[in-house]
C-alpha cells in the first residue's frame, strides 16, 4: 500500500534494522524498543489488522509464528521467555495500520 510505514519497510524504501526475511514475512527491531529484546514480525502483504484477515491469509497469520519462533531462537530468549503481541485498533494502541507482532523479551514481563 503505497503510504504505509510498513509497507515501505517491507519493500526497502525506509530503512530498518532488518533480522529477517522470507518471501511473505520480514521482521526488523522496533526503533523505541521497551525491552531489550524488541522486534516485529510482518506480513509482506498490506492488511492493517487483526480485523482484516481473510480465511485465504490463514497461512500467512500462522507462518509470523514461526518466524517468531525461529527469531526468539536466534534472539536466546526462547529459554528465558519472551511475549508475543497483536494491538488492534485504538484501545490497544495500534499506531501503524499494517499488522504487526511484537516480540518482546529479554527481560522479566509485566503483566498487562
Ligand atoms: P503498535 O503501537 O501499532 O502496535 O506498534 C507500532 C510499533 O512500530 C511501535 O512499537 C513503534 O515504536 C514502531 N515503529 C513506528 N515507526 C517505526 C519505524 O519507522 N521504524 C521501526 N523500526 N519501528 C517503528
Ligand atoms: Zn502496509
Amino acid at each position: 500500500m503505497q503510504n504505509c510505514l510498513f509497507c515501505k519497510i517491507a519493500n526497502k524504501e525506509v530503512p530498518a534494522e532488518i533480522i529477517y526475511e522470507d518471501d511473505k514475512s520480514i521482521a526488523f527491531n522496533d526503533i523505541k524498543p521497551v525491552t531489550p529484546v524488541h522486534l516485529l514480525i510482518i506480513p509482506k502483504k498490506h492488511i492493517p489488522s487483526i480485523n482484516h484477515l481473510e480465511l485465504r491469509d490463514k497461512e500467512l497469520a500462522g507462518g509470523l509464528f514461526l518466524v517468531a519462533q525461529k527469531i526468539a531462537r536466534a534472539e536466546g530468549v526462547d529459554k528465558t521467555g519472551y511475549r508475543l503481541i497483536f494491538n488492534i485498533g485504538k484501545d490497544a494502541g495500534q499506531t501503524v495500520d499494517h499488522l504487526h507482532l511484537h516480540l518482546l523479551g529479554g527481560k522479566k514481563l509485566p503483566w498487562a
